[in-house]
């Protein structure tokens, strides 16, 4: 066995095949030389994903990011990283490589990246495939927020209940911004429209990575959180309420801050998605009866 590891831990130096680890925050715990030549990582560097990101597109190096700034691409694609045990896409390099990475995610967390140059292989057929992946990302997500939309949400809560019967039980949390009709009717369509995004951009900085936050309609938004027990559900949900009470979005109207009410509810075994939807939903509205601007446990 001893033996082995030592011959896998040389074989993955010499490897062209990029190789990585990542805990459950997202930080970089293994890099092989391969990757780190790619991605430009210090020998025994254990920065985070979204440092490792920003630092190369600042550089003009690593990943080919095609959005219109950083923060765009960085929130939409945090919105898919790690929710889901494997996925497998096309991505290419600064330097001309194109390579084909796998991400697998295990129960705790942690996640294994594997990537290999995919750089002469088929290439006639790229941009048919890019545009699926395209097509395939914005069936994913809201367009207003650049959050996940209700079809992607939806199926982590599937996930959820899934994981649930193997005793890996989790919390559902339903999001309601407070008087958001007020909002509207007092400041126009497009305040209320900056509000959402507010929301959703501040909301999605506090979400961890095994979690997985969208718009499900209108003013209202979902926190998956598997493996997380109630207790730990009310904490975060309540610090992101309170994230939101300090916000001030408008330029315009520097005073101008806004609320929202949440509903918690925990999996049962015998749950289908519409029955934890339904008390998280009963949670949010004695929140909203008993004054708003709180968060209520089904
Ligand atoms: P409560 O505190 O009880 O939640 O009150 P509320 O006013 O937030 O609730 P209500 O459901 O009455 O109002 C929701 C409003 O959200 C009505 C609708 O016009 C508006 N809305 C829905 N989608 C959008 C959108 O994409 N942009 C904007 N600006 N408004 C939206
Ligand atoms: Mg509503
Ligand atoms: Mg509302």
């Amino acid at each position: 066995m001893d033996e082995a590891l030592e011959q896998l831990r040389h074989l993955s130096a010499i490897t062209s095949t990029l190789i990585a680890v990542y805990d459950a925050d997202d930080r970089l715990q293994y890099a092989n030389n391969a990757f780190r030549a790619a991605y430009f990582v210090d020998v025994d560097e254990t920065l985070s994903w979204p440092d490792l990101m920003r630092r190369n597109f600042e550089r003009g190096r690593g990943t080919v990011i095609r959005a219109a700034n950083f923060n765009e691409w960085l929130k939409s694609t945090q919105s898919r990283r790690g929710k889901i045990g494997y996925r497998a896409f096309e991505t290419d390099l600064m330097d001309g490589r194109w390579l084909w990475m796998t991400e697998t995610v295990q129960k705790n967390g942690w996640m294994l990246c594997i990537a290999s140059d995919i750089t002469t292989l088929r290439a006639e057929e790229r941009s048919v495939r890019q545009d699926r992946d395209l097509a395939i990302r914005a069936s994913q997500t809201d367009e207003l927020t650049g959050v996940s939309n209700r079809r992607f949400i939806m199926a982590r809560i599937e996930d959820m209940l899934i994981a649930a019967k193997d005793g890996n039980v989790g919390c559902l949390a339903v999001f309601d911004i407070d008087n958001f009709k007020y909002i509207n009717d007092r400041l126009g369509h497009h305040a209320g429209d900056l509000v959402l995004c507010d929301f959703a951009a501040r909301i999605h900085q506090n979400v961890r990575r095994s979690d997985c936050f969208g718009r499900v309609g209108g003013e209202e938004f979902v926190l998956v959180m598997p493996g997380t027990s109630l207790e730990d559900a009310v904490g975060i949900v309540e610090r992101m309420l309170a994230v939101i009470r300090f916000s001030r979005p408008l330029a315009d109207s520097p005073d101008f801050r806004y609320t929202c009410s949440a509903g918690i509810a925990a999996c049962t075994l015998a749950d289908h998605v519409s029955d934890l939807y339904q008390r998280a939903d009963q949670a949010l509205y004695s929140a909203k009866l008993s004054g708003r601007d709180r968060a209520r446990v089904a």
